[in-house]
C-alpha cells in the first residue's frame, strides 16, 4: 500500500463491494462539498483504475483516487466539450481493456446527468455497471442555502425542470401553462441560459410576479451565493448581479424559510432574520 492511499479517508466497516475489472460503476458525486460524497462513492475512488469525470467535480474529490488516471469529459470550463456519444463509447473501451472505470457525476447521476443515456450504452455492450446514486444540486444546494426543498406549510409536491433540451433551447415538450398551474415548488436545473424566457413563460400562465425565489450558485462549494429575488424581478436581478452557473432556481414560498434556517449566516453569529417567515403565529412544533 502506497503512502498516499494510506493517507485516503478511511471507509467505516462494512462489507464493500469489490470494484472488478471490466465493470463500469456510474456514480454522483453530489454538489460540489466533498463532504457530500456517499461511502459508496468513496470506496469506488479507492479502487479505481480511471476516473472519468465531469466539469462540476471538485479536484478535491479526485485527489482521493491518486491512484487511478484521471480523464475528463465535462462539457465546460474553457476545455474542449466531449460529444455524449463519445463519452459513452470511451467508457465501453476502458471496460473492455479490463480497467476499473470510474464514471463520475456532479450532483446524482440520473437527475438531468445523462446517467441513464450511459448505462443504457454500457448495457447495450455486454457492460456490467454498478449506480451510486448522489446528492442532486436541486436538493442539497437549497439545503446548504437554507432553503427546504419541502416544508409542510408550503408545499406537497415539487416540480423538478431543466432550463434547456438537447437543442440548447428552452424545452418545447415542457407544458408551461400545466407547471404554472400544477407546481407548489419549482427547482429549475440549467436555468440560467433562459431565465428570462422561463420566467415570462410562468408568469404568462398567471403565476404570480411577486411569488419568492432564489438562486443559488456554485452551491456547497467555498464559492456559494444566494440572490432571493421573485419570479417578476429575478432575471433582471441575475443580470445585474452578474451571476453565472452552475446555478439553481427556486421559484416558491419554501424560499421563504431561509429567513430562519439560512444556518450558514447564523454559523457566522447573524442572528435568523425572521423566525415566523410564513406567518404562522405559533411555534414551529405545534402542528
Ligand atoms: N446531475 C446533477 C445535475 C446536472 S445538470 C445533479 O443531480 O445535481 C447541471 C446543472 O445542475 C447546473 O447547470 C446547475 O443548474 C445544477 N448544479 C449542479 N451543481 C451545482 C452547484 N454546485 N450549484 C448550483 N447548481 C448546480
Amino acid at each position: 500500500m502506497s503512502d498516499s492511499f494510506t493517507s485516503l479517508p478511511v471507509l467505516p466497516g462494512n462489507d464493500w463491494p469489490d470494484f472488478q475489472p471490466g465493470w463500469v460503476w456510474l456514480a454522483g458525486a453530489g454538489p460540489g462539498d466533498p463532504g457530500l460524497l456517499t461511502l459508496h462513492a468513496l470506496n469506488a475512488l479507492r479502487q479505481a483504475d480511471v476516473v472519468v469525470y465531469d466539469a462540476l467535480v471538485q479536484d478535491a474529490i479526485l485527489a482521493w483516487a491518486p491512484q487511478a488516471e484521471h480523464i475528463y469529459a465535462g462539457k465546460r470550463g474553457g476545455k474542449p466539450s466531449a460529444k455524449q456519444r463519445d463519452i459513452s463509447l470511451h467508457l465501453v473501451e476502458l471496460a473492455r481493456a479490463g480497467k476499473r472505470v470510474l464514471r463520475l457525476k456532479g450532483g446524482d447521476p440520473f437527475v438531468f446527468g445523462r446517467g441513464g443515456e450511459e448505462g443504457q450504452t454500457l448495457v447495450q455492450h455486454g457492460i456490467p455497471i454498478r449506480i451510486i446514486p448522489g446528492i442532486s444540486a436541486g436538493i442539497g444546494g437549497l439545503a446548504y442555502a437554507g432553503i427546504p426543498v419541502t416544508h409542510r406549510d408550503v408545499n406537497q409536491s415539487v416540480t423538478f425542470v431543466t432550463g434547456h433540451d438537447q437543442t440548447g433551447d428552452t424545452p418545447s415538450s415542457l407544458n408551461w401553462q400545466a407547471i404554472a398551474d400544477g407546481a407548489q415548488v419549482l427547482v429549475i436545473y440549467m436555468g440560467m441560459k433562459h431565465v428570462d424566457r422561463i420566467a415570462k413563460a410562468l408568469l404568462d400562465a398567471g403565476r404570480d410576479p411577486d411569488e419568492p425565489a432564489a438562486v443559488v450558485t456554485s452551491a456547497t462549494t467555498p464559492d456559494q451565493h444566494v440572490l432571493e429575488t421573485t419570479l417578476g424581478t429575478m432575471a433582471v436581478d441575475i443580470a445585474n448581479a452578474g451571476l453565472k452557473p452552475p446555478s439553481i432556481l427556486c421559484i416558491g414560498r419554501s424560499v421563504l424559510m431561509r429567513q430562519t434556517l439560512d444556518w450558514q449566516a447564523i454559523a457566522q453569529g447573524l442572528e435568523p432574520r425572521n423566525v415566523d417567515p410564513l406567518g404562522r403565529g405559533r411555534p414551529a412544533e405545534a402542528s
